[in-house]
């Protein structure tokens, strides 16, 4: 683990020629195992879990189920991993889930309307109960708890003083909601969600409720680099993503980062910020495999 992570900046004229400055926030290079905001949301959570087993939610190509399993195998935890569909117990396990269990984390597949009614605490329970994992520390789908959201404050707390501008990608906002509170007053958390049509303001503000009891730090959000949705990645999405690979010798994780930069890179061609602006990329993760 290393920290502060690199801050890297870049030349590239869709930038330059607005008179913008491009810095790379290389938080892919926190661990080699367990990269970006991912490192900084579960480690805090599995310390939290004192030695009993952990236990999380997630889809078929979820970064935070992999990433659950591997922290549970750094940090000596047993990581049991609830699975939405139960189709998805077929073997051979899909690429992401045979990580997750190649790192020890036993799974439990249930149904998608069980899936959707996890919060649940009856639901919750009867999953416990059936997973073998009554005594787990359960961490959310996505991973924002209250921990996580107060360990990605150290994320902005690195950026003080470096930007003027931090973007980073949001999928739950966990990470967004931390980095704001960290950063300086004169500085903004721009954030680009991945999903489409979600309630992220209010989630957002949910989650600063949570961790510090009120709002903290200024952050807007953009609602149109989504590309149709979580997961979906169209042909323009990866030339995008390959070009800026090859400029710049950056690996694009393409769910969240990619489309992240995508949407910089079209703001500064609108003109969205003003010349002599220093706008800071957080590159949250790797891609997979
Ligand atoms: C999980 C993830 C995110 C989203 O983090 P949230 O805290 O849920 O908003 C962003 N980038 C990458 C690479 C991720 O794996």
């Amino acid at each position: 683990m290393s920290l502060p992570t690199p801050l890297q900046e870049l030349t590239d004229p869709r930038f330059a020629r607005h008179h913008l400055r491009l810095l790379l926030k290389r938080d892919d290079l926190i661990h080699p195992d367990l990269v970006g905001n991912k490192w900084r949301k579960l480690v805090p959570n599995l310390d939290a879990a004192a030695g009993r087993p952990i236990l999380t939610f997630g889809g078929a190509y979820s970064n935070h189920l992999r990433a659950t399993a591997t922290a549970g195998r750094l940090l000596g935890l047993p990581a049991i991993g609830i699975v939405r569909g139960q189709e998805l117990a077929a073997r051979p396990l899909n690429p992401s889930l045979a990580h997750c269990t190649a790192n020890g984390m036993r799974l439990h597949f249930v149904d998608r309307s069980t899936y959707r009614r996890k919060t649940d605490p009856d639901t919750l329970a009867a999953i416990r109960r059936e997973a073998g994992a009554d005594d787990a520390y359960v961490v959310p789908e996505g991973g924002s708890n209250a921990l996580a959201v107060r360990g990605c404050r150290a994320l902005g707390e690195e950026l003080r003083g470096h930007a003027d501008v931090v973007a980073v990608a949001c999928g739950t906002g966990g990470t967004l909601a931390g980095l704001a509170a960290g950063l300086a007053p004169d500085q903004r958390a721009l954030g680009i969600p991945v999903l489409k049509g979600g309630f992220l303001d209010a989630e957002i503000r949910a989650l600063q409720d949570l961790a510090f009891g009120g709002a903290r730090g200024s952050w807007t959000l953009d609602h149109r680099f989504h590309f149709g949705g979580y997961a979906r990645t169209p042909p323009e999405l990866h030339a995008f993503a390959d070009d800026f690979e090859a400029r710049h010798d950056v690996p694009m994780e393409p769910l969240y980062v990619a489309k992240m930069l995508y949407g910089l890179v079209a703001l500064a061609e609108e003109g969205a910020f003003p010349r002599g602006t220093t706008v800071a990329a957080v590159i949250t993760g790797r891609p997979f495999p």
